[in-house]
């Protein structure tokens, strides 16, 4: 885990704790950058589930035809 993020990297405008934005520039934070890590990845995840259940029951429905 970084440490947590005070200043923005872009213009280096102190940061509002918690902001996933800089209010000056409005340059996305690490910390929002890693969120959108994150969502990505269980969505992705989540798409492999679907895809998973669809061959399942594609699977199920040939063995019982
Ligand atoms: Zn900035």
């Amino acid at each position: 885990m970084a440490a947590v993020q005070t200043a923005c990297e872009k213009c280096g405008a102190e940061l509002v704790p918690d902001s996933a934005y800089c209010e000056r520039c409005g340059t996305r934070t690490q910390r929002a950058r890693r969120l959108v890590r994150v969502a990505l990845r269980v969505e992705v995840v989540f798409f492999l589930l679907v895809v998973a259940m669809v061959v399942a029951f594609i699977l199920v429905y040939a063995v019982q035809k």
